[in-house]
Protein backbone atom coordinates (compact mmCIF):
# COMPACT_ATOMS: atom_id res chain seq x y z
CA UNK A 1 0.00 0.00 0.00
CA UNK A 2 2.77 2.11 0.97
CA UNK A 3 4.83 1.44 -1.84
CA UNK A 4 2.20 2.26 -4.39
CA UNK A 5 1.38 5.46 -2.93
CA UNK A 6 5.11 6.53 -3.69
CA UNK A 7 5.40 5.00 -6.90
CA UNK A 8 1.72 7.26 -7.62
CA UNK A 9 4.16 10.38 -5.69
CA UNK A 10 6.71 9.55 -8.45
CA UNK A 11 5.33 9.01 -11.33
CA UNK A 12 3.56 12.94 -10.85
CA UNK A 13 6.59 14.28 -10.05
CA UNK A 14 7.38 16.16 -12.97
CA UNK A 15 4.02 17.23 -13.43
CA UNK A 16 3.75 18.36 -10.47
CA UNK A 17 6.97 20.85 -10.61
CA UNK A 18 4.99 22.29 -13.28
CA UNK A 19 2.14 23.01 -11.27
CA UNK A 20 3.83 23.36 -8.15
CA UNK A 21 1.09 22.62 -5.57
CA UNK A 22 0.77 24.20 -2.69
CA UNK A 23 1.09 20.49 -0.93
CA UNK A 24 4.80 19.87 -1.88
CA UNK A 25 7.54 21.45 0.80
CA UNK A 26 10.36 22.55 -0.65
CA UNK A 27 13.05 20.97 1.52
CA UNK A 28 17.01 19.42 0.34
CA UNK A 29 20.31 19.86 1.22
CA UNK A 30 22.91 21.77 0.17
CA UNK A 31 24.83 19.63 -2.90
CA UNK A 32 28.73 19.65 -4.37
CA UNK A 33 28.98 20.77 -7.47
CA UNK A 34 31.72 18.21 -8.15
CA UNK A 35 32.13 17.03 -11.75
CA UNK A 36 30.09 19.92 -13.08
CA UNK A 37 26.95 22.14 -12.13
CA UNK A 38 24.38 19.71 -13.51
CA UNK A 39 25.83 16.75 -11.12
CA UNK A 40 24.29 18.79 -7.93
CA UNK A 41 20.47 18.07 -9.55
CA UNK A 42 21.90 14.58 -9.62
CA UNK A 43 23.14 14.70 -5.99
CA UNK A 44 19.92 16.15 -4.62
CA UNK A 45 17.67 14.07 -6.53
CA UNK A 46 18.96 10.98 -5.50
CA UNK A 47 17.78 11.69 -2.34
CA UNK A 48 14.54 13.27 -2.91
CA UNK A 49 14.86 16.95 -2.49
CA UNK A 50 12.85 19.19 -3.80
CA UNK A 51 15.18 22.02 -2.67
CA UNK A 52 18.64 22.63 -3.33
CA UNK A 53 21.80 25.18 -2.34
CA UNK A 54 25.03 25.05 -4.38
CA UNK A 55 27.89 27.09 -5.36
CA UNK A 56 28.67 28.52 -8.27
CA UNK A 57 32.10 28.03 -8.46
CA UNK A 58 34.55 26.23 -6.37
CA UNK A 59 33.78 28.06 -2.56
CA UNK A 60 37.34 28.60 -1.46
CA UNK A 61 38.77 30.42 -4.51
CA UNK A 62 38.09 33.89 -5.51
CA UNK A 63 37.74 33.31 -9.70
CA UNK A 64 36.99 30.83 -11.73
CA UNK A 65 36.74 30.85 -15.62
CA UNK A 66 33.45 31.86 -16.58
CA UNK A 67 30.89 28.70 -17.06
CA UNK A 68 30.80 27.34 -20.54
CA UNK A 69 27.69 27.29 -22.62
CA UNK A 70 27.67 23.74 -22.77
CA UNK A 71 27.41 23.84 -18.44
CA UNK A 72 24.91 26.06 -18.39
CA UNK A 73 23.01 23.93 -21.15
CA UNK A 74 24.10 20.78 -19.42
CA UNK A 75 22.46 22.27 -16.08
CA UNK A 76 19.03 24.24 -17.28
CA UNK A 77 18.27 21.62 -19.65
CA UNK A 78 18.61 18.75 -17.56
CA UNK A 79 15.80 15.98 -17.64
CA UNK A 80 15.48 16.29 -14.09
CA UNK A 81 16.17 20.44 -13.04
CA UNK A 82 12.52 20.47 -13.19
CA UNK A 83 11.63 18.12 -10.24
CA UNK A 84 13.97 20.58 -7.58
CA UNK A 85 11.16 23.56 -7.09
CA UNK A 86 13.93 25.35 -5.64
CA UNK A 87 17.86 25.85 -6.47
CA UNK A 88 19.31 28.45 -5.28
CA UNK A 89 23.43 29.97 -4.74
CA UNK A 90 25.39 30.10 -1.32
CA UNK A 91 28.74 33.05 -2.42
CA UNK A 92 32.18 31.39 -1.85
CA UNK A 93 33.60 31.66 2.12
CA UNK A 94 36.37 35.11 0.84
CA UNK A 95 34.20 37.59 0.34
CA UNK A 96 34.17 40.56 2.91
CA UNK A 97 32.69 43.18 1.97
CA UNK A 98 33.61 45.24 5.00
CA UNK A 99 37.33 43.74 4.36
CA UNK A 100 40.02 46.35 5.44
CA UNK A 101 42.30 45.38 2.82
CA UNK A 102 41.80 47.25 0.26
CA UNK A 103 42.92 44.54 -1.75
CA UNK A 104 40.49 41.82 -0.20
CA UNK A 105 37.65 44.19 -0.73
CA UNK A 106 38.59 44.75 -4.30
CA UNK A 107 38.35 40.60 -4.90
CA UNK A 108 35.61 40.73 -2.56
CA UNK A 109 33.40 42.76 -5.01
CA UNK A 110 34.40 41.87 -8.10
CA UNK A 111 34.18 37.97 -6.79
CA UNK A 112 30.69 38.73 -5.73
CA UNK A 113 29.77 40.49 -9.42
CA UNK A 114 30.88 37.36 -10.78
CA UNK A 115 28.99 34.78 -9.27
CA UNK A 116 26.18 36.84 -9.20
CA UNK A 117 26.74 36.67 -13.12
CA UNK A 118 27.24 32.79 -12.88
CA UNK A 119 23.81 32.52 -10.72
CA UNK A 120 21.59 34.69 -13.02
CA UNK A 121 23.19 32.08 -15.75
CA UNK A 122 22.15 29.25 -14.05
CA UNK A 123 18.64 30.98 -13.60
CA UNK A 124 19.19 30.91 -9.54
CA UNK A 125 16.76 33.70 -8.06
CA UNK A 126 19.20 34.53 -4.78
CA UNK A 127 22.50 34.18 -4.05
CA UNK A 128 23.33 33.34 0.15
CA UNK A 129 25.52 36.18 1.12
CA UNK A 130 27.31 36.39 4.78
CA UNK A 131 27.02 40.42 5.31
CA UNK A 132 30.73 40.65 6.14
CA UNK A 133 33.29 40.82 9.01
CA UNK A 134 34.21 44.49 10.08
CA UNK A 135 37.73 43.19 11.38
CA UNK A 136 37.73 46.01 14.29
CA UNK A 137 36.55 48.96 12.42
CA UNK A 138 33.56 48.87 14.58
CA UNK A 139 29.72 47.69 13.82
CA UNK A 140 28.61 51.04 11.97
CA UNK A 141 31.65 51.69 9.80
CA UNK A 142 31.11 47.91 8.89
CA UNK A 143 27.54 48.06 8.08
CA UNK A 144 28.23 51.13 5.93
CA UNK A 145 31.04 49.95 4.02
CA UNK A 146 28.68 46.47 3.19
CA UNK A 147 26.09 48.98 2.21
CA UNK A 148 28.35 50.75 -0.26
CA UNK A 149 29.86 47.57 -1.75
CA UNK A 150 26.16 46.05 -2.54
CA UNK A 151 25.43 49.49 -4.00
CA UNK A 152 28.72 49.07 -5.87
CA UNK A 153 28.38 45.74 -7.01
CA UNK A 154 24.99 46.01 -7.97
CA UNK A 155 25.55 49.00 -10.29
CA UNK A 156 28.45 46.82 -12.02
CA UNK A 157 25.69 44.36 -12.84
CA UNK A 158 22.60 45.93 -13.51
CA UNK A 159 20.84 43.91 -15.94
CA UNK A 160 21.51 40.15 -13.47
CA UNK A 161 18.17 39.52 -11.69
CA UNK A 162 19.32 37.49 -8.97
CA UNK A 163 19.36 38.74 -5.49
CA UNK A 164 21.24 38.98 -2.47
CA UNK A 165 20.03 36.78 0.36
CA UNK A 166 21.85 38.41 3.04
CA UNK A 167 22.70 35.89 5.72
CA UNK A 168 21.57 36.00 9.53
CA UNK A 169 25.12 34.59 11.34
CA UNK A 170 26.30 33.60 14.44
CA UNK A 171 28.18 36.63 14.89
CA UNK A 172 32.18 35.03 15.65
CA UNK A 173 34.64 36.93 15.51
CA UNK A 174 33.67 40.73 14.24
CA UNK A 175 30.88 39.10 11.47
CA UNK A 176 28.05 40.75 10.99
CA UNK A 177 24.38 40.08 10.39
CA UNK A 178 24.23 38.45 14.24
CA UNK A 179 21.43 40.71 14.48
CA UNK A 180 18.30 41.32 12.67
CA UNK A 181 18.67 44.51 13.01
CA UNK A 182 22.18 44.30 10.82
CA UNK A 183 20.23 42.95 7.67
CA UNK A 184 17.44 45.33 8.46
CA UNK A 185 19.96 48.83 8.31
CA UNK A 186 21.85 47.67 5.22
CA UNK A 187 18.30 46.91 3.02
CA UNK A 188 16.89 50.08 4.41
CA UNK A 189 20.40 51.96 3.10
CA UNK A 190 20.96 50.60 0.09
CA UNK A 191 20.20 51.83 -3.38
CA UNK A 192 18.48 48.83 -5.08
CA UNK A 193 16.77 47.55 -1.60
CA UNK A 194 14.48 45.31 -4.25
CA UNK A 195 17.16 43.41 -5.11
CA UNK A 196 18.24 42.16 -1.99
CA UNK A 197 16.11 39.44 0.60
CA UNK A 198 17.14 37.35 3.39
CA UNK A 199 18.53 33.48 4.22
CA UNK A 200 17.91 32.42 7.73
CA UNK A 201 19.67 30.04 9.47
CA UNK A 202 18.14 28.51 12.35
CA UNK A 203 21.82 27.54 13.94
CA UNK A 204 23.18 30.95 13.50
CA UNK A 205 20.24 32.76 15.10
CA UNK A 206 20.22 30.64 17.82
CA UNK A 207 24.05 30.67 18.25
CA UNK A 208 23.48 34.78 18.15
CA UNK A 209 21.49 34.17 21.15
CA UNK A 210 17.76 34.23 19.83
CA UNK A 211 15.72 31.77 22.02
CA UNK A 212 14.19 28.97 19.79
CA UNK A 213 13.69 26.77 23.03
CA UNK A 214 10.18 26.36 22.89
CA UNK A 215 7.16 26.70 20.11
CA UNK A 216 6.31 30.04 22.36
CA UNK A 217 10.11 31.04 21.92
CA UNK A 218 10.25 30.51 18.13
CA UNK A 219 6.57 32.04 17.54
CA UNK A 220 8.38 35.08 19.33
CA UNK A 221 11.86 35.08 17.15
CA UNK A 222 10.11 35.04 14.19
CA UNK A 223 7.38 38.00 15.27
CA UNK A 224 11.08 39.66 16.08
CA UNK A 225 12.29 39.07 12.68
CA UNK A 226 8.86 40.15 10.61
CA UNK A 227 8.96 43.10 12.74
CA UNK A 228 12.68 44.01 12.04
CA UNK A 229 13.04 42.76 8.47
CA UNK A 230 9.81 41.60 7.70
CA UNK A 231 9.05 38.01 6.25
CA UNK A 232 8.03 39.30 3.35
CA UNK A 233 11.73 39.50 2.72
CA UNK A 234 12.44 35.74 3.94
CA UNK A 235 13.45 33.77 0.73
CA UNK A 236 15.13 30.41 2.25
CA UNK A 237 15.55 28.81 5.69
CA UNK A 238 19.16 26.88 6.73
CA UNK A 239 17.69 24.19 9.10
CA UNK A 240 20.63 23.25 10.64
CA UNK A 241 20.63 21.99 14.37
CA UNK A 242 23.82 23.69 16.39
CA UNK A 243 26.58 22.21 18.73
CA UNK A 244 27.19 25.06 20.09
CA UNK A 245 24.79 26.50 23.16
CA UNK A 246 23.05 29.88 22.64
CA UNK A 247 24.47 32.91 22.59
CA UNK A 248 27.58 31.19 22.11
CA UNK A 249 28.60 33.53 19.10
CA UNK A 250 30.32 30.01 17.94
CA UNK A 251 29.12 28.50 14.34
CA UNK A 252 28.81 24.76 14.24
CA UNK A 253 26.16 23.09 12.62
CA UNK A 254 25.02 19.43 13.81
CA UNK A 255 22.19 17.40 12.58
CA UNK A 256 18.94 18.12 13.38
CA UNK A 257 17.43 16.42 16.93
CA UNK A 258 21.36 16.09 17.87
CA UNK A 259 22.16 19.67 18.68
CA UNK A 260 21.25 22.18 21.44
CA UNK A 261 18.20 23.60 19.39
CA UNK A 262 15.80 20.99 20.19
CA UNK A 263 13.13 20.05 17.74
CA UNK A 264 10.38 22.32 18.72
CA UNK A 265 12.14 25.06 16.25
CA UNK A 266 12.37 22.57 13.41
CA UNK A 267 8.63 21.65 14.24
CA UNK A 268 7.40 25.44 13.73
CA UNK A 269 9.27 25.59 10.74
CA UNK A 270 8.07 22.96 8.80
CA UNK A 271 4.28 23.37 9.69
CA UNK A 272 4.11 26.71 9.36
CA UNK A 273 1.98 27.70 6.42
CA UNK A 274 3.74 30.99 5.69
CA UNK A 275 7.33 29.26 5.23
CA UNK A 276 5.29 26.53 3.08
CA UNK A 277 6.90 28.31 -0.48
CA UNK A 278 10.46 29.35 1.63
CA UNK A 279 13.01 26.39 0.62
CA UNK A 280 13.97 24.98 3.44
CA UNK A 281 17.82 23.56 3.26
CA UNK A 282 20.32 21.55 5.53
CA UNK A 283 23.64 22.35 5.80
CA UNK A 284 24.95 19.46 8.04
CA UNK A 285 28.01 17.48 8.38
CA UNK A 286 28.03 14.75 5.24
CA UNK A 287 29.49 11.82 3.77
CA UNK A 288 29.54 11.23 -0.24
CA UNK A 289 26.52 8.69 -0.05
CA UNK A 290 24.63 12.04 1.00
CA UNK A 291 23.09 9.19 3.99
CA UNK A 292 22.84 11.91 6.97
CA UNK A 293 21.12 13.93 4.94
CA UNK A 294 18.72 11.49 4.18
CA UNK A 295 18.05 11.40 7.95
CA UNK A 296 17.74 14.73 8.69
CA UNK A 297 14.91 14.87 6.22
CA UNK A 298 13.30 11.76 7.36
CA UNK A 299 13.63 13.53 10.59
CA UNK A 300 12.06 16.85 9.25
CA UNK A 301 9.68 15.28 7.56
CA UNK A 302 8.32 13.48 10.28
CA UNK A 303 7.86 16.47 12.15
CA UNK A 304 5.12 17.70 9.59
ZN1 LIG B 1 26.10 30.59 4.90
FE1 LIG C 1 23.85 28.92 6.52
FE1 LIG D 1 27.15 28.25 9.47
Amino acid sequence: MKKAKNQRRNSSRTLSAIRTPKSEILLGAHMSIGGGVHMAIERARSINCTAMQIFVKNNMQWFARPLTKEEIRSFLNHAQHGELLSIFAHANYLINLAATNPQFHANSLRALSEELTRAAQLELPFLVLHPGAHLGAGEEAGLEKITKSINRVFARIPKVKTKIALETTAGQGSCLGEKFEHLACIIDNAREPDRLCVCLDTAHIFAAGYDLGSEKAVRKTFREFDRVIGLDRLAAIHVNDSKTARGSRVDRHEHIGKGQIGLDAFRFIMRERRFRRIPKVLETPKGKDLAEDVVNMKTLRDLL
